[in-house]
């Protein structure tokens, strides 16, 4: 397999950046990314950029919200009573996050604004509403064994081990 079409492996490094060019992340500080192409294993966005693409090629891609972590839902920000933390001994601020329980299952929540009696929480994905920039460097093109297409994603080296 050369070239990226669904059930292919592909090894890569990324660097992803907001919109102001403020790098947010990097695989190449570590091992490189793995993922199993055509099953939604990354963002549509990057996923259709990849299409067709070969090993050693690296390429630049502009993701819109829609095609990356969707809009931001101002319905998932929210306030709770500080009554609802209670058990937690650790004084609550600003940036801390949170398992909460949802409609949809266990989701991680942000704490926005704190106050006296009540706790702000935003349940949004930190990227939603952002325009993302990939440096991408395709590393390795390979086809899926039975197991990991049986799985819907990678085994090994930059994919999961159990
Ligand atoms: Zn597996």
């Amino acid at each position: 397999m050369t070239s990226i079409t669904k059930n292919a492996v592909v090894t890569m490094h990324y660097t992803l950046f907001n919109e102001t060019g403020e790098q947010l992340e990097s695989s190449k500080n570590s091992d490189p990314l793995a993922y199993l192409h055509g099953h939604g294993n990354i963002i549509p966005g990057l996923e259709k950029a990849l299409e067709g693409k070969s090993a050693g090629d690296s390429l630049r891609v502009d993701v819109e919200p829609e095609e990356g972590y969707g809009a931001r839902d101002e319905a998932l920000i929210q306030e709770v009573p500080r009554s609802m933390f209670q058990g937690f001994d650790q004084q609550i601020e600003v940036g801390m996050r949170f398992q909460a329980d949802s409609s949809h299952g266990p989701t991680l929540v942000t704490v926005t604004a704190v106050s006296e009696e009540m706790i702000t929480v935003d349940g949004n994905n930190e990227l939603a509403g952002e325009k993302l920039t990939f440096d991408i460097e395709i590393l390795e093109v390979r086809e899926a064994s039975a197991e990991e297409l049986d799985h819907g994603h990678v085994h090994g080296p930059g994919g999961h081990h159990h």
